[in-house]
């Protein structure tokens, strides 16, 4: 019954790939077969364990990529679903900047075949990066919140919005790695009245990690709270 309702709302409502323009398929909701197939999952890849980031055509590699040992990265471990690519970068963009909510179903599809990650959210608090207030209310929306919901949900685990930026940020496209650094320090504050347990394990969320230096100031946060050790999931590696 359900398959006949669901074809019935695809006839009213037919789905085009987000990314090509092409009739969506099965495999994922929102991704024509083509883009699904291409979908940049960083499954079974090897990869930077504090990031996630994807070791390409490196033959001997350390356990951290360049780009963590450089920053010194203050949390523990972490994972990063896609890369920041093709139909990977239409997932994120559409839930950035477009705001389509629908497109959540096919993350936790994605995520379902992630055993490892499953594993690592498993009896966690999932803590989503916050927007500034003024942003928060200029977009309606924080797509990392939403995330942190589906990733919750898909795990059982459970999602807390422990943190606040105090300071609007404003967009790091145009700045460099030190300069993401500096911008980024102390941006983010404990909730008032908010309670770490150094017990519990907590998993930073957001949409897409660049340098780390948002998710750096994020741990931060948590570590001067008494975390013990912070982990970092995201969508995508840029
Ligand atoms: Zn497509
Ligand atoms: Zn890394």
């Amino acid at each position: 019954m359900a398959g006949v309702g669901s074809g019935l709302a695809d006839l009213l409502y037919p789905r085009d790939c987000v990314c090509c323009g092409q009739p969506a398929g099965e495999s994922l909701r929102w991704f024509c077969e083509d883009c699904a197939l291409a979908m940049p999952l960083t499954a079974g890849r090897p990869c930077c364990a504090l990031c996630g980031r994807v070791f390409e055509g490196l033959v001997s590699v350390g356990r951290v990529c360049p780009g963590c040992s450089e920053l010194k990265a203050g949390w523990g471990r972490g994972a990063t679903l896609l890369q920041y690519s093709g139909p990977g970068e239409s997932l994120v963009r559409g839930l950035k900047f477009h705001g389509l909510r629908c497109l959540l179903g096919d993350v936790g599809r994605i995520l379902h075949g992630r055993l490892d990650v499953l594993d690592m959210l498993r009896g966690a608090v999932l803590v989503p990066v916050p927007l500034h207030a003024v942003r928060q209310r200029e977009r309606g929306y924080n797509q990392s919140l939403w995330l942190a919901q589906v990733f919750a949900n898909e795990a059982g685990a459970s999602c807390r919005e422990l943190l606040v930026r105090t300071r609007d940020t404003g967009t790091q496209t145009a700045l460099g790695r030190e300069e993401r650094l500096k911008n980024m320090r102390g941006a983010f504050a404990l909730r008032q009245a908010v309670k770490i347990h150094p017990q519990q394990s907590y998993v930073l969320v957001d949409d897409v990690i660049t340098t780390g230096a948002t998710l750096d100031a994020c741990a931060s946060a948590l570590l001067r709270a008494g975390a013990a050790s912070p982990a970092v999931l995201t969508l995508a590696h840029a």
